[in-house]
């Protein structure tokens, strides 16, 4: 049998291939829908294409587009022809492309028609053979050249130890590295979720996220297309459209600053909720505050769950109280839940010594999900591997006595003060929980007596007027002194990345020099 990811997907298409299975708008507002038959001949003319340039076996084909229907075209695809897809994000500019493109070594790249002049330029230093342009109204050189082929395709036979894609981490902690997924990484996770999640017949998903990350490329779309799923296609997030759409649907994944912002639109009402069967957050830590604002204005739940480019997902709340998972069960603001099916997830201390129940310690993970290493970087890839086979996640977070786990920040972002661990996240829910505050960010700088000290960034409310001093002064009524910040400054912004994460290392930079 094929191990090829696509033949996985493929064969949850429904029987009736006429069936929408992507709703979009054109970028004139037009309404452009693709049936299962358009995604199956689509998919299968770019796949000739690329089968047609007879690449060696295993060459990666890098794509930088804008999010379009025909960017999951390219995507599936490259997965049907058995060639790596890397997607890259669509922010990147020419440092970074250089970068990627250099590391990669892509075969074949496909950029927007607009940046066709550097993008190639890059590409063919690099040794890249062909570029071609993917616009985002159906335009550019791919589809030109994929319209000469035939519909019909035979999936390239595959192994569930092939790699399929190249993810880059997001970069938060450093330079991105490429995370070596293979068909049998996604599949196995992506059959996993169905059944977790309680993906049902009649199931329809508003997909808003980009395509260039774990969650909106595979989380997303393998979940909708597994279950024989419509999509409801947003080629960018727009609150007032997300809500809009929601009477027609059932299932939403946003990371967590997309539910503060629809948060912000008073169409958001328990009412315009009503057929919504299911809200997930991930990628970033969703604030304890949105979770139950959601739950009063929507009275629906969020189910958070956790997870990473080299191992998409690891953990979630449970969906239902189905004793098959687990009884008594609930989704708990704060946690990311349970380890998922398949999923092994232990806490241990910095000599690599499982922890106690309850304990903050590293998380290490293994699992069928589990990445094949980093590309091109085995020493990195040894390096994150323990002696006995597990991936350290670089996370730190605990797991309570009912088996729920928390993160409690990065081990990157731990702050050591006067030789005591300080766990950002803990300050900052302090920070979070005073009046006028919006959110916060603890970071560690250097200091000539306690080698670093945390200094708090905290952005207020609309309207609300917050004090540095004043905010640092009600922390030391509340907790001991050696996770008080040193200094707390107010600002109108956290930095963040595309994909909701706050930057940290940026603000590191910019108080690094307050302690001389
Ligand atoms: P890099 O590894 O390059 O520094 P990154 O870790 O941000 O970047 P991703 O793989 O995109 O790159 O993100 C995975 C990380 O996102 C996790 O390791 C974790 O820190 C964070 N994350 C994901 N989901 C959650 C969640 N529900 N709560 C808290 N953190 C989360
Ligand atoms: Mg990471």
């Amino acid at each position: 049998s094929n191990n090829n990811l696509f033949s996985t997907l493929r064969a949850a298409f429904p029987s009736e291939l006429d069936e929408i299975a992507i709703e979009a708008t054109s970028p004139r507002g037009e309404p452009l829908n693709y049936s299962w038959r358009d995604i199956e001949h689509a998919s299968a003319r770019i796949a000739n294409l690329l089968d047609a340039l007879k690449l060696p076996e295993g060459s990666r084909v890098a794509v930088q587009v804008e999010k379009s229907v025909e960017a999951v075209l390219l995507y599936l695809a490259t997965l049907r022809a058995g060639y790596v897809f890397l997607p890259l994000n669509t922010a990147y500019q020419s440092a970074e492309i250089e970068y990627f493109i250099g590391n990669a070594e892509p075969a074949v790249v496909v950029c927007t028609p607009d940046n066709f002049g550097w993008v190639s330029k890059i590409a063919f230093k690099a040794g890249c053979a062909y570029v071609f342009t993917l616009g985002e109204d159906r335009n550019g050189t791919l589809l030109e050249r994929a319209a000469h082929f035939g519909d019909e395709h035979q999936v390239a036979a595959r192994d569930a130890d092939d790699l399929a894609a190249i993810l880059y981490t997001s970069g938060t902690t450093g330079r991105s590295k490429g995370a070596m997924l293979s068909h049998g990484n996604l599949a196995s996770n992506a059959v996993m979720l169905k059944d977790y999640w309680g993906w049902r017949k009649g199931d329809v998903l508003i997909h808003a996220l980009p395509i260039f990350h774990v969650h909106g490329l595979f989380v997303a779309i393998h979940g909708a297309m597994i279950n024989g799923s419509k999509m409801i296609w947003m080629s960018r997030f727009d609150p007032k459209a997300v809500i809009a759409a929601m009477p027609r649907a059932s299932v939403f994944m946003g990371v967590p600053t997309l539910y503060v912002r629809m948060l912000a639109e008073p169409t958001l009402t328990r009412d315009q909720t009503r057929n919504m069967r299911l809200f997930i957050a991930g990628s970033a830590p969703l604030l304890i505050e949105t979770f139950k604002e959601w739950q009063q204005r929507t009275g629906s739940t969020i189910l958070e769950r956790y997870g990473m480019s080299e191992t998409i997902m690891l953990t979630s709340n449970p969906y239902s109280a189905d004793a098959r998972y687990r009884n008594e069960d609930e989704r708990r603001g704060g946690t990311v839940g349970f380890p998922l099916p398949g999923v092994d997830l232990r806490v241990v201390d910095d000599a690599g010594k499982e922890l106690p129940t309850g304990e903050i310690g590293n998380i290490q993970v293994r699992g069928p999900n589990v990445f094949k290493g980093y590309w091109r970087m085995p020493e990195k890839t040894r390096e994150e591997f323990s002696a006995d086979g597990w991936f350290k996640t670089g996370d730190v977070g605990k797991v309570d006595a009912r088996g729920y786990a928390s993160i409690v920040g990065r081990s990157k972002d731990l702050i050591i003060s006067g030789g005591y661990n300080v766990y950002p996240a803990e300050i900052e829910g302090y920070i979070n929980d005073m009046p006028g505050v919006a959110e916060s960010a603890l970071v560690g700088v250097p200091h000539p007596d306690f080698g670093e000290v945390g200094v708090a960034v905290v952005i207020a409310k609309p309207g609300a007027k917050l004090d540095g001093d004043e905010i640092v002064a009600r922390l030391k009524s509340q907790l001991a002194n050696f996770k008080i910040p040193k200094r707390c400054f107010i600002a109108t912004e956290l930095p963040r990345n595309t994909m909701g994460k706050v930057q940290k290392n940026l603000l590191r930079d910019q108080y690094k020099g307050l302690f001389g």
